[in-house]
């Protein structure tokens, strides 16, 4: 179950239909001032108006205009393009947006949109709102304190006092299926915690932050030692996802654990237990354990590992 298994991936696992029909990013083009502005003009040419990191969407999609309707004044952002159209962000201040401020929601108000259909949009969107973070969160040059203007189509903020580029940051988190048991065996076990302020009965794989100087195997090994007390020796990649909430790519792996010993921290995880694989198909469709579903990477790690679709989820 640590191995590699690429066949079938991106019918199978939920989260990789995300990352599906991405677009061309067209990052060559980002400085020609000439073809951004004909792109801008052209009548095909799609704009995602972004409330400083919220979307308005119309009837729960994800809402697309015409350049010529987009509010005058924002940052434009190429996203690039995807089949013959050209997509623009356009980061404006939330005081310039039309419509009431309720009607703006975070990536997470579409969720349910990109999983049920609207999933071709994900790519596009995890991009422009990725930017949208970083440019709210971003406002002065973190060596001089200078005014930043933004360059190369939005993915890059210069300085204009000191001259010193910033460029988008993207945090890299791990987030790992821990097993214990014989790989494949009917007694082999997965690990599972809860955080205090979930409701009863949600659980989820474990997850943290790559600290600075440390591999992904080591962060692994780490964050299940400081979160659980379970040894972890073997880690092997699975896959990963975007997260731009606010600038995270979660990188999926398969984790052996040495000894099946548990030792919460009660910090961070209230609780943490190992589940066989037909103890969670059965609390999960009798709903005593309520896991991930649907577009998250976390799903994709527990279905890849109990060889199929859980009930229920959150
Ligand atoms: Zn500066």
């Amino acid at each position: 179950m640590t191995t590699q298994d690429t066949s079938d991936r991106s019918t199978s696992l939920p989260h990789l239909a995300l990352s599906a029909h991405a677009h061309n990013r067209e990052g060559m083009l980002r400085t020609d001032d000439d073809w951004l502005a004909a792109r801008w003009a052209d009548p095909t040419t799609k704009v995602l108006v972004v409330s400083g990191t919220l979307i308005r969407p119309v009837e729960g999609a994800v809402s697309w205009v015409a350049s010529a309707d987009a509010p005058d004044d924002g940052v434009r952002v190429l996203l690039g393009e995807r089949d013959g159209v050209t997509r623009f962000a356009l980061l404006c201040d939330p005081t310039t947006v039309p419509g009431e401020p309720e009607e703006w929601v975070s990536l997470r108000g579409v969720f349910r949109h990109l999983a049920e259909g609207g999933r071709d949009e994900a790519p596009l969107l995890f991009h422009a709102i990725g930017l949208a973070e970083w440019h709210w969160a971003t406002k002065f040059c973190p060596r001089c304190g200078g005014k930043l203007e933004s360059r190369h189509a939005g993915h890059e903020l210069v300085c204009t006092s000191c001259g010193k580029p910033q460029f988008p940051r993207t945090d890299p988190a791990v987030i790992m299926a821990v097993t214990f048991g014989e790989p494949g065996s009917p007694d082999e076990r997965i690990l599972l915690g809860r955080q205090s302020l979930w409701p009863a009965g949600r659980w989820s794989t474990l997850a943290g932050f790559v600290e600075p100087g440390e591999t992904f195997e080591d962060a692994v090994r780490r964050e299940v030692m400081e979160e659980v007390g379970t040894p972890v020796g073997e880690v092997a990649y699975f896959g990963n996802q975007p997260w731009p909430l606010p600038a995270s790519l979660m990188v999926g792996f398969m984790a052996r654990a040495t000894s099946d010993r548990i030792d919460v921290d009660g910090a961070e995880i209230e609780e943490a237990r190992w589940f066989t694989r037909e103890q969670l198909i059965a609390d999960a469709a009798a709903g005593r354990v309520v896991v991930p579903q649907s577009v998250s990477i976390s799903s994709s790690l527990l279905e890849h590992w109990v060889g199929q679709s859980l009930a229920g989820g959150w």
